[in-house]
């Protein structure tokens, strides 16, 4: 029987996609021990599977675009809900991030002239992404890991061991973090947790505007003070021994939460741990009624459903049909968006060649648009056979052109459809594919509520605001990956004593070990596979991408059984590769973050972005300036509390028009008349 390893770090980064990397190099450049654990394969991270680019504003396809075009594009994507410095830092940081990576020896494509080459997405003013065919992820990844080998070979070099001072721990998932405060029992993975795990959400909604809502505007809600990281505790997937980190500070960068809804882009990695992990260490999430169904997923055949469409078939031309062969689309652009996209197919074709005397087509609508519209069309029966709608561009490229643009797209559709997307329209509708939601972060530090925990990546939340823009997640990795690995560092620095209280660590591994260990024994439970079905069921059914209050009370109902049978689960086998109990202990997370959702949901009466409440059609000015904070107690249940919305900044407001703020801000809000327009 494998024990418990002990290790310790100065900063242990959990997640190792684009995020973790970036993190871990920042930590370890700082000079600090740095650990990078990674639930998957080393190299097998969401950020891999990306496609389309990463957005910056190099200014290379079109001299006119510039930091402040892409933090306005970024903005009304996101329906004016973002963090506004994360948005600015975020938009300013991201071309040095991308010739960075580039100085690391990431192969973009390339412009005639030999720059790199930016292609066009939704939501983007210009052509804006850095990319790599349809495959951009990939080569980030190849990028950051050669760099991270770098680093190991010049620790060789100098200190006679290439992991000195960064190790990366492949195939190991953490199950829980070790805080100041942890207490006996303390963790709400103990096996006999408090009874039925009410939601509290209903009332639990006491305004807290904290100052401007800015960063350092304190926990949440909730009388909880959260102690400080001292640790972290997981298990080898290989051969199911246990894994202690004794260490000052964690990154989270775990990713998102897609494996909770039935329909998803995303793998089986994606099991909201790292949102599941800083609730229970006493952080506050935000955001987390906003969820990406991206607009164009395949749905055919039943076992690829979901599998993403890159936006790039759009951008590259790729126009939406329905039924009817009608380019429906022109019939979806809503009021705030009017005067930006074209009004017939000629105009929008002529874009694609001459944009400045053209509008965009509105197939590149942000993606919450595009989303809503395709999913109406199949409502009313204009749908294609297999229940999506026709995205077509087979008939707008030529064949060599659609596979040296979209190769893994066309490899793709002829692998898993038998469908030639240079002879032929694919079939696509919507999925559930990133949440925008994510920790409570301070922009510059990635620091969260918890001293000593920072976060990154999809697991961070405010930088998106209601709705991401395509292009926007990988180059959000870079920019807050270095922020927070670098904040970490600093904080570690600025630490006196930083050991743990005598015994803490052993405890709770204890604890968290005779825990993971009970599924193995335990009989009679259910099997983890049915009940996270039923999960995904009742995210994807009653707090999809078309919501309504009494369907997600329904919901919150079955989230608090769920809660119930996720502590009840039976994973009879060994401790080596058990898919079972590896799932047995990511449940709770999954069913703990569904709460975060549907709770969330519910109380924000509105609909803005990746948030659609039938209920409530209108996007509310109040509602803007509202983030919902989301903090679990010790058994799972979580509350709320209405956090105020930082400002955006008098001299980036005056980037729009004040005819277009006036359909966002309240009247009190809105620059005096004419300021915005200086
Ligand atoms: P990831 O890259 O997913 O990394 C998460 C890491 O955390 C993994 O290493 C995982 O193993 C690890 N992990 C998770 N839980 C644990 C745990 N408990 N213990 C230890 N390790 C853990 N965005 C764009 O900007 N442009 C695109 O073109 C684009 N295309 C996309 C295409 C697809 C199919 C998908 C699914 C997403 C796409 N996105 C795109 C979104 C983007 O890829 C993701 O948002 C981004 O890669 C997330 O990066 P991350 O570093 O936060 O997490």
């Amino acid at each position: 029987e494998p024990g418990i390893t002990r290790y310790a770090y100065d900063v242990v980064v959990i997640g190792a996609g684009g995020a973790g990397l970036r993190a871990a190099i920042a930590a370890r450049e700082q000079g600090k021990r740095t650990a990078v654990i990674s639930k998957s394969l080393f190299g097998k991270a969401h950020t891999v599977m990306a496609e389309g680019g990463a957005a910056a504003a190099l200014g290379n396809a079109n001299p006119e675009d510039e930091w402040r075009v892409h933090f306005r594009d970024t903005v009304r994507g996101g329906k004016f809900l973002n963090d506004p410095r994360m948005a600015e830092l975020h938009a300013r940081e991201a071309p040095e991030r991308i010739l960075e990576l580039e100085y690391w020896g990431a192969l973009f494509d390339r412009t005639a002239e030999g720059r790199i080459s930016q292609r066009n997405f939704g939501g983007h003013e210009y052509p804006r992404l850095a990319h790599v065919g349809d495959r951009t992820g990939l080569e980030m990844i190849r990028t950051l890991q050669q760099r991270v080998v770098a680093l190991q070979q010049e620790d060789a070099a100098e200190l006679g061991d290439p992991e000195a001072r960064i190790r990366v721990f492949a195939e190991t998932a953490i199950t829980r973090l070790v805080t100041e405060d942890d207490g006996p029992g303390a963790g709400a993975t103990a096996v006999d947790a408090a009874g039925s795990a009410g939601r509290g959400a209903g009332g639990a909604t006491a305004v807290d505007p904290g100052p401007g809502g800015a960063g350092g505007a304190g926990p949440a809600g909730n009388a909880r003070t959260p102690g400080r990281v001292v640790g972290a505790f997981g298990y080898r997937r290989v051969d199911g021994g246990f894994v202690l980190f004794e260490a000052p500070s964690v990154v989270l960068a775990t990713g998102g939460i897609g494996k909770a809804f039935r329909t998803t882009s995303n793998s089986w990695e994606y099991t909201g741990d790292g949102h599941a992990l800083a609730l229970r260490a006493g952080a506050s999430l935000i955001n987390m009624e906003f969820v990406q169904f991206h607009p164009t997923g395949m749905v055919w055949p039943p076992s690829v459903k979901g599998i993403l469409v890159t936006e790039s078939v759009r951008g590259d031309g790729g126009v939406l049909r329905n039924s009817e062969g009608e380019r429906f689309m022109f019939g979806y652009v809503p009021d705030v968006f009017r005067s930006q996209y074209a009004e017939s197919e000629e105009e929008a074709d002529g874009w694609y060649d001459d944009p400045g005397e053209h509008r965009r087509p509105p197939e590149l609508l942000p993606r919450d648009e595009v989303a809503r519209a395709i999913n109406t069309e199949v409502k009313e029966g204009r749908g294609s056979p297999h229940g999506g709608v026709f995205l077509d561009v087979s008939t707008r490229l030529p064949a060599e052109e659609i596979v040296k643009r979209l190769p893994s797209m066309h490899h793709q559709f002829k692998e898993l459809a038998d469908v030639d997307i240079t002879a032929e329209p694919m079939e696509v509708g919507p999925t559930c594919h990133y949440v925008m939601g994510g920790v409570r972060v301070d922009a510059d530090t990635a620091a969260s509520d918890v001293p000593g925990l920072f976060a990154a990546g999809e697991v961070a939340g405010g930088m998106h605001g209601s709705n991401r823009l395509g292009g926007n997640s990988l180059s959000d990795l870079l920019v807050f990956g270095r922020r927070a690995g670098l904040g970490a560092a600093a904080y570690v620095d600025g630490l006196g004593d930083r050991a743990a209280p005598a015994g803490l660590l052993d405890r709770v591994a204890e604890e968290a070990s005779s825990y993971a260990l009970h599924f193995l024994r335990a009989e009679g439970g259910e099997n983890p596979y049915t009940v996270h079905a039923d999960l995904q069921e009742t995210m994807n059914d009653l707090v999809g991408i078309i919501r309504k209050g009494p369907e997600m009370e329904r919901a919150l109902e079955r989230l608090d059984e769920l809660a119930e049978r996720s502590r009840a689960l039976s994973a009879p086998g060994d401790r080596v590769y058990n898919p079972g109990w590896h799932l047995a202990l990511a449940l709770p997370n999954m069913v703990l973050v569904s709460r975060a959702v549907a709770a969330a949901a519910l109380e924000r009466t509105e609909s803005r972005g990746g948030h659609t409440r039938e209920d409530f059609p209108g996007m509310s000015a109040e509602w803007r300036r509202v983030n919902l904070a989301v903090r679990a107690d010790r058994s799972d249940r979580v509350s709320l509390s209405r956090l105020a919305l930082a400002d955006i900044p008098a001299g980036l407001l005056a980037l729009f028009e004040r005819d277009e703020l006036a359909k966002y801000l309240s009247e009190e809000e809105l620059p005096a008349s004419g300021a915005a327009d200086d």
